[in-house]
C-alpha cells in the first residue's frame, strides 16, 4: 500500500493500474487503482472492516482475476498530523485522477478556514450528484411493519440551493446592503432584523441532475423516476427545477421516458413496455408517500435541502441511519462514504457498525461494473445480520437483546458468510 504525503503527488503503485475513461463510460482494468481516506474517530475501525469484505467479495467473486490495489491519501486529523493541512490538494488530486474513491468519516475541524471537508471536496471536485439508495435488509430493526417495500435511490442536487452557502447576519453592514436592494429596488418585503440568505437553482445544475438520475433507472431497469419539489411556493426555484427536470426527458429521452400524464393520457394508466415513468410529487406530499405507498417509488432526483431530509428520513425507515450508504459523483469521478459521523467516543474500541461504509463500497463495485462483488458482498452482509450477528447498535434493538460482536468480528462473519 503506498500512502499520499503532504507535498508529494501520489503515485500509481507499480502494480495497479488507473481507471480511464472513454466518453461517459469509466475503464476499469482488473487492478484499478482505488484511494482511500480512512477517517477520523471510528474511521479506521470501519475502514479495516470494510476492505477485508470487499477484497474477499472481489476475489471469490472473480475468482482472483480482479483486485483492487488501495493507496492510502490523507484527509482531516490524520492529514492535519502528517502535513500541516486538513484537506491537501495531493487528496483532491489522487482522487479526480484515480475517478473513484472512498472515505470514512472526517472531524469538521471547528474554527478553521474551511466550512467541513466534505462540502471542500464535492465542490472542488464538483460532485454534484448525491446519491443514496435506500433498501431494507432483512434482519435490521426497523420502526415500519413493511419496510421491505421501501426501495428508493435518492438523487440530490449537491452543490446549488441554500447549501450555496450565500447569506447575509443580521445587523451587519453587508446585510444592510442586500435589504436595502431587495427592498428599495426590487420591492420586497424583509422586515428588519432578518437574516438573508439566497437560493441559487440553475437550469444548468437541474438538468445534469435529473439526466443522471434518468440514465440511472435506465441502466439499472428501475420502473419509474420522480422529481421532487416544493415548486407550489418557490415557482422560480423548485418549480423550475421541476419544469427543466421534464424538459431534460422530453428533449434528450424521448423514446426511453413516458411522463405519468402521458401514462394516462395516451396508455390508459399503463406504462408501455421498458420504458421509464417520469412524474412528480410537492415534497411534502412526498414524505407522506414514502410511508403510506413506498412500492410506488423508485428513483427520486431531487434539490439539495430537500434531498437532505429525505434522504435521513427514508433511510430511517429501513432502520438503516447506521448503515445508510452514499456516493458523490460528478462526471468521471465519484466519492463515496459513510453517510454518518466520526462517533469519537468509540474511537478505536473496535465497536461500532461498518455497514454504512461498507455498503457505500458496494456502491463504488457496482459504480466500477463489479456488480457480482457488490452483490455477494450485500447477501453476506445480510445473511450475517440476519443470524444475529450485530454490533451493538443493532444488538440493544432486537427483541430480545442479543449479545453484541465486535466491528472486526462482524466482518470476520460477513467474510465467512461470502
Ligand atoms: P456521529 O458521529 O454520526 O455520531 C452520532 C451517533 O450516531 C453516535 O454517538 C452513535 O450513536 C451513532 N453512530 C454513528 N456512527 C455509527 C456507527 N458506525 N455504528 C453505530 N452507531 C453509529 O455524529 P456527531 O457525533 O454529530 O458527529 C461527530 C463528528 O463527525 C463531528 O466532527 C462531525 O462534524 C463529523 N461528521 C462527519 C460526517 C462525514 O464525514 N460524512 C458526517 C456527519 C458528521 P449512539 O451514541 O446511540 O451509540
Amino acid at each position: 500500500m503506498k500512502r499520499a504525503r503532504g507535498g508529494r503527488p501520489v503515485e500509481a503503485p507499480a502494480d495497479g493500474h488507473a481507471i480511464g475513461l472513454r466518453g461517459d463510460r469509466l475503464e476499469v482494468p482488473d487492478d484499478p487503482v482505488v484511494p482511500f481516506i480512512e477517517g477520523d474517530g471510528t474511521g479506521p475501525d470501519i475502514w479495516r472492516a470494510t476492505r477485508a469484505v470487499v477484497d474477499a467479495a472481489v476475489a471469490k467473486a472473480y475468482a482472483g482475476r480482479r483486485r483492487i490495489v488501495w493507496v492510502e491519501v490523507l484527509a482531516g486529523e490524520k492529514a492535519h498530523r502528517a502535513t500541516g493541512e486538513w484537506l491537501p490538494a495531493e487528496t483532491v488530486a489522487a482522487i479526480a485522477r484515480y475517478r473513484v474513491a472512498i472515505k470514512g468519516p472526517l472531524t469538521t475541524p471547528v474554527g478553521g478556514g474551511i466550512r467541513s471537508l466534505n462540502v471542500a471536496m464535492r465542490q472542488q471536485l464538483d460532485l454534484y450528484q448525491c446519491i443514496r439508495p435506500v433498501r431494507y435488509f432483512r434482519g435490521v430493526p426497523s420502526p415500519m411493519r413493511h419496510p421491505e417495500k421501501l426501495d428508493v435511490v435518492i438523487f440530490r442536487e449537491n452543490t446549488e440551493d441554500v447549501y450555496a452557502g450565500i447569506e447575509w447576519q443580521a445587523g451587519t453592514e453587508a446585510n444592510r446592503r442586500v435589504r436595502d436592494f431587495l427592498t428599495k429596488e426590487m420591492g420586497a418585503e424583509i422586515r428588519e432584523g432578518s437574516g438573508i440568505g439566497i437560493k441559487p437553482v440553475s437550469e444548468f445544475g437541474s438538468k445534469r441532475l435529473v439526466r443522471r438520475a434518468i440514465q440511472y433507472a435506465l441502466v439499472y431497469g428501475r420502473p419509474s423516476v420522480t422529481i421532487i419539489h416544493k415548486g407550489n411556493i418557490q415557482k422560480y426555484t423548485e418549480g423550475a427545477f421541476r419544469d427543466w427536470g421534464y424538459a431534460v426527458a422530453s428533449d434528450e429521452f424521448a423514446g426511453e421516458v413516458v411522463t405519468e400524464k402521458e401514462v394516462w393520457d395516451a396508455h390508459g394508466g399503463k406504462v408501455p413496455e421498458g420504458k421509464v415513468m417520469l412524474n412528480d410529487r410537492i415534497a411534502d406530499n412526498a414524505f407522506q408517500q414514502l410511508l403510506t405507498r413506498p412500492s410506488e417509488y423508485s428513483v427520486l432526483a431531487t434539490t439539495n435541502l430537500n434531498g437532505d431530509y429525505l434522504s435521513d428520513a427514508a433511510a430511517a425507515q429501513v432502520g438503516g441511519l447506521g448503515i445508510a450508504p452514499g456516493g458523490n459523483v460528478g462526471d468521471g469521478v465519484a466519492l463515496f462514504e459513510a453517510t454518518h459521523g466520526t462517533a469519537p467516543k468509540y474511537a478505536g474500541q473496535d465497536k461500532v457498525n461498518p455497514g454504512s461504509l461498507l455498503l457505500s463500497a458496494c456502491m463504488m463495485l457496482r459504480h466500477m461494473g463489479w456488480r457480482e462483488a457488490a452483490d455477494a458482498a450485500e447477501r453476506a452482509f445480510e445473511a450475517t445480520i440476519m443470524a444475529k450477528v450485530v454490533t451493538y447498535d443493532f444488538a440493544r434493538q432486537l427483541d430480545p437483546p442479543v449479545e453484541p460482536v465486535k466491528t472486526s468480528e462482524f466482518a470476520a462473519a460477513i467474510v465467512r458468510n461470502l
